[in-house]
């Protein structure tokens, strides 16, 4: 029996947006230049930084219903939920999400577009309301055990790690014909790593995946095909020929 596995990443790949950066452009360009002030270089920005600026917005008196709404109105593209929908009615295909987005954000653009059972997992880090203020944590909290990854994850989660414990928790890499990867971001590069030959990534183009791939992909022995698209329709394509 056919059993394929694809692992979406969440920013610029399920959606067309950076949930992060989203919430921040939609109540205020004064926290949004706060975010970009505080994030160090590179897209990935640490979920302790959203959370300080989750903060600020809180003390400016933005309510919880408002930060919904901005997700609420975050772009999904529809191709990319007819991709998901078809390939998930043919029920031979598992669904995994590994963000560095949170739970909150997730759940409820998730939620919106009626997209709840999607996934079997979303590994993200952790969210939780208090009052009007959410709350952002790591997933690997700074008190606890690290990753070990050298591959250049950011420190709150090692995506190859997450996604070798959710294989090894559910029958081995070897229990599924096909893995597939949608992603963008550099910290998608480890978990190509963990991947198979006949295994594929989808990059998206142009973004910093791609740079990583062809500039390390080799020497670190990566595996997998790479099909690059641009946009949520190709995604379409690549997934009616599974
Ligand atoms: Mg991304």
């Amino acid at each position: 029996m056919v059993k394929n596995l694809v692992v979406f990443d969440f920013d610029w790949s399920f959606v067309d947006q950076d949930t992060d950066r989203w919430v921040f452009e939609v109540l205020s360009t004064e926290l949004r230049r706060t975010l970009q002030d505080r994030k160090s270089a590179g897209s990935q920005c640490m979920p302790d930084v959203v959370d300080q600026t989750m903060e600020d917005l809180f003390q400016a008196g933005f309510k919880k219903e408002q930060v919904l709404d901005a997700l609420r109105i975050l772009p999904v593209h529809p191709a990319m939920k007819r991709a998901v929908t078809s390939l998930k009615a043919k029920g031979e295909t598992t669904f995994l999400c590994l963000s560095n987005s949170n739970q909150v954000y997730i759940a409820t653009i998730l939620e919106k577009h009626g997209l709840s059972n999607l996934f079997d997992q979303v590994i993200t880090n952790p969210s939780h309301w208090d009052g009007d203020r959410l709350h952002i944590g790591r997933r690997l909290p700074a008190d606890g055990p690290q990753h070990t990854c050298t591959i250049g994850c950011l420190p709150n989660m090692c995506k190859g790690d997450e996604l070798d414990a959710w294989l090894a928790a559910h029958g081995g890499k070897d229990s599924f014909t096909k893995i597939l990867y949608v992603g963008d971001g550099g910290n998608d590069f480890c978990p190509l790593l963990r991947m198979r030959q006949g295994d594929v990534a989808c990059v998206r183009k142009n973004m910093e995946l791609q740079a990583r791939i062809e500039k390390e992909g080799e020497k670190v022995g990566c595996k997998v095909d790479v099909e690059l698209w641009d946009q949520a329709w190709i995604i379409d394509e690549i997934f009616s020929k599974l």
